[in-house]
């Protein structure tokens, strides 16, 4: 009989890592997060810049409130937020962040650099950080309002993950999907996307609308074939809108854009459903383009539930799915009636 292995405690630093790893799993991972924190500081306009699929390169720009010079202290380190005060603050969140976690995650795993400048800073203020901590003091730098979020070498540290990823083309896609999902969500928000040697591969106007950004986002093809969708219901508490495509257009491939409270999520049961609606009424093997915007009462969501905050769960998820898809399929009903209607008149 061999001896058991004395039990060890692992290092912080490992601790740490292992945690970021869990968080962020792929360059558009790190990215979302840092969309959410240009758009909860209440961003008009953000530019991502991005190099070798956001692995070498990772860059986002915005013009929000900035990050003041006193906070630069602990802004990186973990479980430190402007967002949460307490526990019961969690059931009525309005911001997308609130667990302070994504800006120390990227620090363990990859060379981070900010620059930020608040209303009233009399300049920019510019730091790196690694695992967590402020290296040296901010320094006083030239910059606009707002923050610059420089993301370096990500997963540099993690030669498994780094190895594991798919190419940097299939990286620059996950990464565009993101930006174009928030786009079309956030449509009053300016968007910009492009590879550092290139033009934009995304861009958005700010004040721009919704169809209008699905049209510059997924093509004509999709946008001028789109219906609107709106639904309340009372007794379930919710809320949900969007725009799907009627029975002219399918493609092969699903695209399903959902956002719960304004935060982009999956949730296969509804995506599930709504695809099996319209394999009724599309031809074999196809698919539609559809984007839901749903609101539900806060009290009913939990988003702590997955540290990539990637999944939430919720109360009467299948009577509110259900009652969202037959909506769904009478509008596509009566859009497709009155388009048969129409072609003979
Ligand atoms: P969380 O968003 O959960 O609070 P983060 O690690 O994402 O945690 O961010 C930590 C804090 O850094 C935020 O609470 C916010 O105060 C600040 N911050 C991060 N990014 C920005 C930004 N682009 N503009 C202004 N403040 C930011
Ligand atoms: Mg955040």
């Amino acid at each position: 009989m061999s001896e058991p292995v004395e039990i060890k405690k692992l290092d912080e630093a490992v601790i740490n890592r292992i945690a970021a790893g869990e968080i962020i799993q792929r360059p558009a991972n790190a990215l979302k997060e840092m969309i959410e924190n240009s758009l909860d500081a209440k961003s008009t306009n953000i530019q991502i810049t991005v190099k070798n699929g956001g692995l070498k390169l990772l860059q986002i720009q915005d013009n929000g409130t900035g990050i003041r010079k006193e906070d630069f202290e602990i802004v990186c380190e973990r479980f430190t937020t402007s967002k949460l005060r307490n526990f019961d603050d969690l059931q009525s969140i309005a911001t997308y962040g609130f667990r302070g976690e994504a800006l120390a995650s990227i620090s363990h795993i990859a060379h981070l650099t900010i620059v930020s400048k608040t209303c009233n800073g009399i300049c920019a203020y510019k730091a790196n950080f690694v695992d967590g901590k402020l290296q040296g003091t901010p320094l006083p730098t030239a910059g606009n309002q707002g923050t610059i979020i420089t993301v370096e070498d990500l997963f540099f540290n993690m030669s498994v993950r780094k190895k594991a990823l798919r190419s940097p083309a299939e990286e620059y896609q996950k990464i565009s999907e993101v930006v174009g999902k928030y786009a079309i969500h956030n449509a009053e928000v300016g968007f910009a996307l492009r590879k550092s040697t290139e033009n934009n591969d995304i861009r958005t106007p700010p004040e721009s609308n919704c169809v209008e950004n699905i049209r510059l986002i997924y093509g004509n093809l999709i946008a001028r074939e789109l219906i609107e969708f709106q639904l309340e219901n009372e007794p379930l508490k919710f809320k949900v809108q969007g725009h799907m495509t009627n029975v002219n257009y399918s493609s092969k491939k699903l695209i399903f854009l959902l956002f719960i409270n304004h935060r982009l999520v999956d949730c296969q049961n509804l995506k599930k459903c709504i695809d099996q609606i319209y394999s009724t009424y599309l031809p074999k093997n196809c698919h539609p383009f559809v984007y839901l915007s749903l609101e539900l009462d806060p009290v009913n969501v939990d988003v702590n539930v997955h540290p990539t905050k990637h999944e939430v769960h919720f109360l009467n998820e299948e009577q509110i799915v259900e009652a969202i898809c037959s909506a769904l399929e009478s509008k596509l009903l009566n859009s497709n009636n009155s388009r048969m209607f129409y072609t003979q008149a």
